[in-house]
């Protein structure tokens, strides 16, 4: 599940927190410092077979991106390449912001429909 910052639209990458008998995983920005608590945050006993090291790191030690490209000019750049997303930002009867992400520099910006 892919998420992102709410403030600056980053991609959130998720971190897990070792307590004495679960693990929590949140949520981070990297730009802003934003956390977010993971849904179904709490690792419960019977889930501890699945060790924790399977949960992946979204973007960490790893290039492929699992996003969609399109050929979009980059603002800051001028690349012709962006990998694109949708989020439904406030409530369900506004239309999705569309993102896109530089394949080049990374930047990243949004485009209201
Ligand atoms: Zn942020
Ligand atoms: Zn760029």
């Amino acid at each position: 599940m892919v998420r992102f910052c709410p403030k600056d639209g980053s991609l959130l990458k998720l971190k897990s927190i070792k307590t004495d008998d679960s693990v929590m995983l949140m949520y981070f920005c990297q730009k802003c410092g934003y956390t977010e608590q993971y849904d179904n945050a709490q690792v419960h006993e019977e889930k501890q077979e699945e060790p924790v090291s399977q949960i992946k790191v979204i973007g960490e030690k790893e290039n492929v991106d699992p996003l969609p490209t399109i050929d979009i000019v980059c603002p800051k750049c001028g690349n012709k390449k962006a990998y694109w997303w949708m989020l439904q930002t406030r409530s369900a009867d506004e239309p999705p912001t569309q993102f896109f992400k530089c394949t080049k520099c990374g930047y990243t910006w949004r485009q209201y429909s």
